[in-house]
């Protein structure tokens, strides 16, 4: 349905529109994050350990305290985690920033439960969960209480109905927890007497307000870089390609295959922020494109966005690149609209004139599913395309069925050994392919994957 923009798009040149390879993008620097992170979490036990007085009190009594030290200095950091900062994201990528912080929620909150249950064991009975019990216990009571409640919304907010946005603007109160449970711990806790160890709690609760108002109010008022849709092209039958050209004419400067977060201003229509891949090359800016399926409450709008209307970007993120390996071939496998970062990536790599060899293995349901297929097609000949459809027509003389560990061998076998593979595409199916290209010998670490949750 759309043309080819490849013919008709000015390529630029490469190094003119990719972000500068700074050390920031380096395992040095996310050596240095992870050593980081491990130092802020672990300071408050050492401090304790360091300044407490001899001998010291009964063992439950010490380890319910560095629980609760421990469990809060992690609280402290998980806004730092979430707060989608791009230079903590570089090394990593987002969504392995955000695993760790689902992991690390799991991990505070379990500390801080047991912080009041190993002082009760340890000295204090159970009194301490009765609410005269004072109000610098209640503090702490409260704190554990709304923990409570956002760790089980977060983990159940789907099962409950519960839509997606609803549940960002809860999950928000998550920063009360931190603000309760730091002045709960300054006014009852016998490690916080040290000087040191008060100036190291002003510091935690400074980083987590300030990342906090950083993302809420910075970010959505002066930190999205300005927008306008210059068209949008029905791809097929439920998916769209938006066209963004910046305002102030400067391309953005991006990686292919990595993606954004769009929030798009549509007159009479709510403005939500979604991540989207940057589906065009950044050798082809201007415009940069999003290719969007629907999929949901919003995306189901997708096709009504016109030109003119505005849209804040915050970009680019992830890690989802063929320039972060540099192989020798190219396994790229794609299921529906995971092409997306794919065809950023094939994009650029024709614009550069890159000859090196490759095979995309692309799986959809019908002819009519696949996405941009014209362009696909006429791919130069180091490129091969294989569709694979599930629900094909009658005439499809073309493999079909799942993009199995019998149909990479069948159309792939020659790359196998050689090749990184790019793997994006609905969960179950990308579980499949990865699983199957394990079995095929292809080792983890020439296997890259874009989930597209977050
Ligand atoms: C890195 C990444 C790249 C993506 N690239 C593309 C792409 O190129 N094309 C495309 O069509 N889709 C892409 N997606 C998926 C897209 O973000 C979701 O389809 C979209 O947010 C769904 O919103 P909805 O309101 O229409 O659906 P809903 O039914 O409301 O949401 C469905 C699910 O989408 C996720 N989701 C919804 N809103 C958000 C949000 N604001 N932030 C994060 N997750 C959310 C949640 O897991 C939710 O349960 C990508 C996702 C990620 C994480």
């Amino acid at each position: 349905m759309t043309e080819q923009r490849g013919d008709t798009a000015e390529a630029r040149s490469a190094d003119s529109v990719l972000p500068p390879d700074r050390w920031q993008d380096g395992r040095r620097w996310g050596g240095a994050l992870v050593a980081l992170y491990v130092v802020l979490a672990l300071l408050p036990v050492g401090l304790a350990f360091a300044l407490a007085p001899r001998p010291a009190g009964p063992f439950l009594l010490e380890l319910a305290r560095l629980a609760g030290l421990l469990g809060f200095a992690l609280l402290a950091l998980q806004v730092a985690l979430s707060a989608r900062i791009r230079v903590v994201d570089a090394p990593f990528g987002l969504d392995v920033v955000m695993r760790l912080h689902e992991r690390m929620a799991m991990v505070a909150g379990v500390l801080l439960l047991a912080h009041p249950v190993l002082l009760a064991f340890g000295a204090h009975g159970w009194g301490l969960f009765r609410l005269g019990a004072g109000w610098r216990v209640n503090l702490g009571q409260a704190a554990l209480v709304l923990l409570v409640l956002v760790v089980l919304f977060a983990l159940f907010f789907q099962r409950l109905g519960i839509e997606y946005q609803v549940w960002r603007v809860g999950h928000k109160a998550a920063i009360l927890v931190v603000v309760v449970g730091f002045v709960h711990s300054m006014a009852i806790g016998s490690n916080l007497r040290h000087a040191g160890m008060r100036a190291y709690w002003w510091l935690l609760l400074v980083m987590a307000v300030g990342l906090f108002v950083f993302r809420n109010v910075f970010v959505p008022l002066w930190g999205r870089r300005r927008f306008r849709v210059a068209g949008v092209e029905q791809e097929t039958h439920d998916t769209y390609t938006i066209k963004l050209e910046r305002e102030d004419g400067r391309p953005l400067a991006h990686r292919p295959g990595q993606f954004m977060w769009l929030k798009l201003k549509r007159p009479g229509r709510p403005s939500e922020e979604h991540p989207f891949t940057i589906s065009s090359s950044p050798t082809r800016q201007p415009p940069l494109t999003a290719t969007i399926k629907e999929s949901g409450d919003f995306t189901n709008t997708i096709g009504r966005t016109r030109p003119g209307d505005t849209a804040g970007i915050e970009a680019p993120y992830g890690r989802f690149s063929l320039l972060h390996h540099d192989p020798e071939v190219f396994l790229f496998i794609a299921g529906g609209v995971g092409i997306t970062p794919i065809l950023s990536m094939l994009e650029y790599l024709q614009d550069t004139g890159d000859e090196r060899p490759g095979v995309l293995l692309y799986g959809n349901k019908t002819e009519d599913d696949i996405i941009r297929r014209e362009f696909l097609d006429g791919l130069p000949e180091n490129i091969r395309v294989v569709h694979v459809l599930s629900e094909p027509d009658e005439d499809w003389a073309g493999p079909t069925g799942y993009v199995t560990a019998d149909i990479i061998r069948e159309h792939a076998a020659d790359v196998l050994e050689e090749a990184h593979a790019y793997v994006c595409g609905p969960p179950p199916m990308m579980d499949m392919v990865i699983g199957a290209l394990r079995d095929l010998g292809v080792e983890r670490r020439r296997i890259h994957s874009e989930r597209f949750a977050i």
